[in-house]
């Protein structure tokens, strides 16, 4: 990598759909709102949706020089770089075998100009397969943070990406529970539509730090697909939750 780059976190979740990408955005924007240089990869080759979130989509990524691709500047202090942005239609799955899936994960760690950065996030592929394998072997020194929902089904898979993240010897800054409980909007009460509590259990029965519980919360949903992140959101109870976690990973480095 030709730039000075502090920290790299790869952001991985077992199974996919548990809030990954969303858990990535938010924490990349906190961290730029923060005043820090805040690179966001977008690695997830099937399902790369950050641009859609960070309302980016429409944008063109330029090539120069040996190949070196210029990310999208999100604002003055986060740059974004998405797979999204090399496949002409948005409805268009890639169906690369693995080698040429490889190169593209390859050309998209090693030739972006990204200038110097604080933080280096990747929106890892979920699962435990070759490409999340392949990110984490191109990124040396590269730590995990792995995302969880509260199902035995999910919290299962999660399981399986924290022992990956070991196996690799990646550090893990930690866990983060997505989808923890619902606030009903009319009595006040927590309803835990997919139980709770499960990620903390599985954080300490494999000795790593939980980092904590962000709720399911409708406006999430409708942030992502608006592209305006909902930690940008000053009255959302939520987006001091992804703040907060993001003073947390400030405090691991
Ligand atoms: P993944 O990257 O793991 O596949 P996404 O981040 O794309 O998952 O999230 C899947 C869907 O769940 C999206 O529609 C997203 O808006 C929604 N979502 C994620 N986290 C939450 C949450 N805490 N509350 C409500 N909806 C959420």
């Amino acid at each position: 990598m030709p730039n000075e780059i502090k920290n790299v976190l790869l952001v991985f979740s077992g199974k996919g759909g548990v809030g990954k990408s969303t858990v990535a955005t938010n924490l990349a924007v906190a961290l730029s709102q923060k005043g820090l240089r805040v690179g966001l990869l977008d690695a997830d080759i099937h399902g790369p949706n950050l641009a859609l979130m960070l309302g980016v989509q429409d944008k063109e990524t330029l090539s120069y020089g040996e190949d070196l691709i210029m990310p999208i500047e999100v604002n003055e202090n986060l740059f974004l770089i998405s797979v999204s942005y090399l496949i002409p239609e948005t409805d268009t799955p890639i169906i690369w075998r693995g080698p040429a899936k490889m190169k593209l994960i390859e050309k998209f760690v090693n030739q972006i100009d990204w200038g110097d950065l604080d933080y280096l996030i990747v929106d890892a592929p979920p699962g435990t397969g070759d490409e999340p394998l392949s990110i984490a072997q191109l990124l040396p020194g590269a730590k995990a943070v792995v995302i969880t929902t509260p199902q035995d089904v999910s919290l299962l898979d999660s399981m399986k990406a924290i022992n990956f993240a070991k196996k690799l010897k990646l550090e893990i800054v930690g866990l983060i529970e997505n989808m923890s409980g619902y606030k009903c909007p009319h009595c006040g009460k927590i309803v835990d539509l997919f139980k709770s509590g499960g990620g903390e259990k599985i954080a300490q029965k494999y000795g790593i730090p939980f980092l904590g519980a962000i709720p399911i919360d409708p406006k999430v949903v409708i942030s992502g697909d608006s592209g305006h992140p909902i930690v940008k959101d000053n009255d959302s109870s939520t987006a001091k939750i992804f703040l907060s976690l993001a003073d947390i990973i400030i405090k691991d480095k």
